[in-house]
């Protein structure tokens, strides 16, 4: 079906990154995978072309765009050409909004200029060994010393871990209320703060997911981010946008796997005739096409409503639970009519199938989706 969601503007912007995503990053994937890491000179060149926190205002040396449907092209686009380990999108659309929103003029000013030019990277990190789904579990303490916070504790699963300069650390600020935690800025080579190893996973393989471990670091004051007491507020308040970010990128990892297929079973003969003329491969790439163009109207509906300030958190939960569950089907379906080829790493759909498995986990799992959504049905 014909989207009509987009404009020209945006028609063009798709265009110029899919030409870099093509340049930059297409060719280079299977190194970075097998190194587990990208280099940290792509984020300079995505900030060099302006590609990085595009929505930063131009006193920061950002493009000041404020319209999400260019950041859901950008990830369309990574989906299609790009490296889903490559995860400039955590940078800039997951943490670097914490600063714009709660950081104070001295850490915008200081901060966000070197975010836009991709010289600081960023991370963030809440999930513990212990405490994942449920953050008030979570056993990191900052302590208040007077003129600094003494940090103590080990985060694991961190995303760019090994990569980052700047990591927003959750972390408790109170010993009676589990719900009271702060967010803290901690930096590259600050004493007591250290990185374990790159941590060996089922997909994502250029993503260099980390333990991180803090042992009383002396995190200064200029580095607490706004009230020490209302970070679990804070994260709250950015989860919708996140949400619908993850379901943006999940159904197009399923467009993705979804156009290879057509392609293969065009080519591939079983029993004297191309797998296309089953009717069983007809059928499920019929499903396939149903689930993900009803699919996409919700989502290119979810960004119009973000768009105009009115995404709720359950209609982000619904596109995050529903686009992370085609997603998974469709990939699945798609390795199935691949046989053989589609477990193989040289067949597209391979990775995409590895790497899509993550995606009814992280950010928030299907079931606390479906708890989000069930309260509001149910009032609690
Ligand atoms: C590749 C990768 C990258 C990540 N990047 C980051 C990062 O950058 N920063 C960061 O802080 N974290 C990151 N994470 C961590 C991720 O957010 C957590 O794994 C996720 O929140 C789930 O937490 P958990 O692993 O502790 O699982 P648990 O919370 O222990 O969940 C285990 C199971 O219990 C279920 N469950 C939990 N609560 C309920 C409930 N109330 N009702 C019903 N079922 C429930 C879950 O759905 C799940 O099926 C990353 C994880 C991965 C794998």
């Amino acid at each position: 079906m014909q989207r009509q969601h987009f404009n020209e503007e945006q028609a063009s912007f798709r265009d110029a990154y899919r030409q870099f995503l093509r340049r930059e990053v297409t060719p280079h994937r299977e190194a970075w995978r097998a190194a587990g890491m990208v280099p940290r000179e792509l984020f300079r060149k995505m900030g060099e072309l302006g590609y990085l926190l595009i929505w930063a205002d131009e006193t920061y040396g950002g493009l000041g765009v404020e319209d999400f449907r260019f950041q859901q092209v950008m990830l369309e686009e990574d989906a299609l050409y790009g490296e889903a380990g490559f995860y400039h999108t955590l940078h800039s659309r997951l943490v670097a909004p914490y600063i714009k929103h709660f950081g104070n003029a001295e850490q915008q000013a200081r901060i966000l200029p070197k975010c836009v030019s991709g010289e600081c990277i960023l991370a963030i990190a809440m999930t513990e060994p212990d405490a994942g789904s449920d953050l008030a579990g979570m056993k990191t303490r900052a302590v208040d010393q007077g003129d600094h916070w003494l940090l103590n504790g080990a985060k694991t699963y961190i995303s760019n871990g090994i990569l980052s300069d700047l990591v927003l650390v959750a972390a408790k600020t109170s010993a009676e209320n589990p719900r009271q935690i702060g967010l803290f800025l901690v930096e590259r080579g600050m004493e007591g703060f250290e990185r374990g190893r790159t941590l060996a996973k089922m997909g994502l393989k250029a993503q260099d997911t980390a333990e991180l471990f803090f042992r009383d670091v002396r995190v200064p004051k200029a580095n607490v981010l706004g009230d020490p007491s209302k970070g679990f507020h804070y994260l709250m308040r950015g989860l919708a946008e996140e949400r619908l970010i993850g379901a943006v990128g999940y159904l197009a990892n399923a467009w993705g796997s979804f156009e290879v297929t057509r392609e293969f079973v065009k080519q591939r003969k079983v029993f004297g005739k191309p797998l296309s003329e089953m009717q069983n491969t007809r059928f499920k790439l019929a499903s396939m096409l149903t689930e993900l163009e009803v699919a996409q109207v919700y989502v290119d509906q979810c960004v119009n409503r973000h768009n105009a300030g009115e995404l709720t958190a359950e209609a982000a939960a619904m596109a995050k639970l529903f686009t992370s569950e085609v997603e998974g089907r469709v990939v699945d379906e798609c390795v199935q009519l691949h046989g053989g080829a589609g477990y193989m790493d040289e067949y597209e759909v391979s990775w995409r199938y590895t790497n899509a498995r993550i995606s009814r986990v992280y950010a928030g799992s299907s079931e606390i989706m479906r708890e989000i959504i069930a309260r509001s049905i149910l009032g609690r």
